[in-house]
């Protein structure tokens, strides 16, 4: 099976998380699929970038903005590439231009088109483990654009989408998506599964769990979506049209 995984900063905040992130690529690797690995940049990496350019500039330019955050998810990725390396698996690290991550030119918050070349394909038909850079593409210009804050759970599905794999498979620091916040709720209940109706509603009602354009990608394409924790064992909750479709998956 195609499988595309992405882990968020927190996953990835230093190096035995980075580890510990490899070692589950690995395990589905093992049990036979073809991985696409998309990583955020390292734990609060983006917020420090933030506040450093705001250092220097008190309102950055959008572009110049964007090729700066985009090396936070680049450092990742080789990073990601050279620890499967290490542990002797084939991998590659690319950015978002090199895997043709096309998008709009709204700087800070370009929306995703499509891919304009197989790079990405090729290194899979390499045997590779592609890890691409998170929450950036390119636009018509050559430049590189970012997808908005959260925007690494966009690339996973567009990529998703875009190279028909069975399951995208987001790996994040709570267990699931929830009925309600579970920070304000304590009776609030994980749930297996959600359609990406209701989570399109709780995405752009501001649910930090997944990226609003990220679940309106899943529903145009029909990318089964799987929320689950990087750190706890667990199914985590499936969005997919109809709460059948995951029993396949
Ligand atoms: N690193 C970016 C952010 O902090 C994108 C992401 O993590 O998805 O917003
Ligand atoms: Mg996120």
């Amino acid at each position: 099976m195609r499988i595309v995984v992405k882990f968020g900063g927190s996953s990835l905040a230093d190096g035995e998380r980075i580890q510990n992130a490899a070692k589950k690529i690995a395990a589905l690797r093992a049990a036979g699929h073809q991985i696409v690995a998309v990583v955020s940049a390292q734990g609060d990496t983006t917020d420090d970038m933030i506040a450093k350019a705001a250092q220097i500039h008190t309102d950055p330019p959008k572009r110049e903005m964007d090729a700066y955050l985009a090396a936070g998810e680049q450092m990742s990725a080789a990073l990601m590439a050279m620890a499967l390396q290490k542990m002797g698996l084939p991998a590659v690290s690319l950015t978002g231009a090199q895997a043709g991550m096309m998008t709009d030119g709204v700087h800070s918050d370009a929306r995703v088109l499509g891919l304009k070349n197989d790079r990405v394909a090729q290194e899979m038909e390499r045997d590779n483990i592609v890890v691409v850079a998170g929450f950036q593409g390119v636009d018509g210009k050559g430049d590189i654009t970012t997808l908005g804050r959260g925007g690494s759970d966009t690339t996973a599905v567009a990529l998703a989408a875009f190279l028909k794999a069975a399951v995208c498979k987001i790996y994040t620091d709570v267990d699931g998506v929830y009925d309600k916040d579970p920070r304000k709720y304590p009776d609030a209940v994980k749930l297996d599964w959600i359609g990406y109706d209701d989570m399109l509603h709780m995405a752009r009602q501001g649910a930090q769990v997944l990226h609003d354009r990220c679940v309106e990608l899943a529903q145009i394409y029909q990318v089964p979506v799987q929320v689950l924790s990087t750190f706890r064992p667990g199914e985590g909750t499936f969005i997919t049209a109809f709460p059948e479709d995951f029993s396949q998956i």
